[in-house]
């Protein structure tokens, strides 16, 4: 069993299931997230970095809880899927068992929502069955972003392997996606917000009850240390302009808030507050 963190917010509970947690560099993804940099912000440590700068980062799941709604927030990376990222193909993880085991099955999620169409947040969207990918969760509608699915349609490059031919095209085939604009309302109380720049059509999504407020980030932010360092963009980002402008305003609007900020990427604590910090910020758990 794998770890499992929940949050209340108001009448609204969040659920982690992680797929795969490992400290390891953070350079492919962060350029600028060299030891270096990592062991120079102490206050990453231990959860974020170690004292060696050795980053630890996260590939999770999130279940938002919204009266009798159970919403799926990204799908990570899956099994038996073809990649080009070694560790990521052909995995045989538990994460199934894993969801299942904190309380939400495959058969009991009503929608599942991908921040965007990147390889680690649509991979358990399906699963191999007599050698045909098959949507793996079957009584939820899929949301994709009406211009994430666009962009991605048209440019499939392929860069990280077979992603939209085994784990996005298949659900759109088989019929139960509903294309949705970035401000879209998913229930009572979670609304998308558009964050784009890592991808076109790249959300956060907002979660408010009862006077109390979270924000799942998605990959506007991959790891903490961008909090420090809001210039350090992805190596993944679509238009890094954009996405730096993006991660500034998103830590101008939540610095010094009671919201709890949900990392999608964020090792363990994983949910934590910005606070201000001179001239940039920290994330503090
Ligand atoms: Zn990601």
């Amino acid at each position: 069993m794998t770890d499992v963190q929940r949050w209340k917010i108001g009448d609204v509970t969040i659920t982690k299931v992680t797929e795969i947690e490992i400290p390891g560099p953070a350079t492919w993804i962060v350029p600028d997230a060299t030891p270096e940099n990592l062991a120079r912000e102490k206050w990453l440590q231990p959860h974020f970095a170690d004292a060696q700068g050795v980053a630890i980062m996260s590939v999770h799941a999130l279940v938002i809880e919204s009266g009798d709604c159970k919403i799926l927030v990204d799908t990570c990376v899956g099994n038996d899927k073809t990649l080009t990222i070694p560790n990521w193909s052909n995995r045989t993880g538990p994460f199934l068992e894993d969801l299942g085991a904190a309380g939400h099955p495959a058969d009991a999620i009503d929608f599942v929502l991908c921040t965007h169409l990147h390889v680690d947040h649509v991979g358990w969207n399906t699963r191999l069955v007599e050698g045909r990918w098959v949507p793996t969760f079957e009584n939820a509608r899929y949301l994709f972003g009406k211009q994430e699915y666009a962009h991605w349609d048209e440019f499939d490059t392929k860069e990280f392997g077979e992603v939209m031919d085994e784990s996005v095209r298949p659900v759109v085939d088989a019929g139960v996606v509903d294309f949705v604009e970035t401000d879209h309302v998913v229930a009572e109380g979670v609304q998308l917000e558009p964050t784009p720049g890592h991808t076109p059509g790249h959300v956060s999504v907002r979660i408010e009850s009862q006077g109390e407020r979270a924000v799942i980030t998605g990959d506007l932010m991959h790891h903490p240390a961008q909090c420090a360092h809001p210039e350090w963009s992805s190596s993944a980002d679509w238009d890094a302009k954009t996405g730096d402008r993006t991660r500034r305003e998103f830590l101008a609007r939540h610095a010094d808030q009671p919201t709890l900020v949900i990392g999608t990427h964020f090792a363990t604590p994983t949910a934590g507050r910005i606070v201000r910090d001179g001239d940039a910020y920290r994330f503090a758990v």
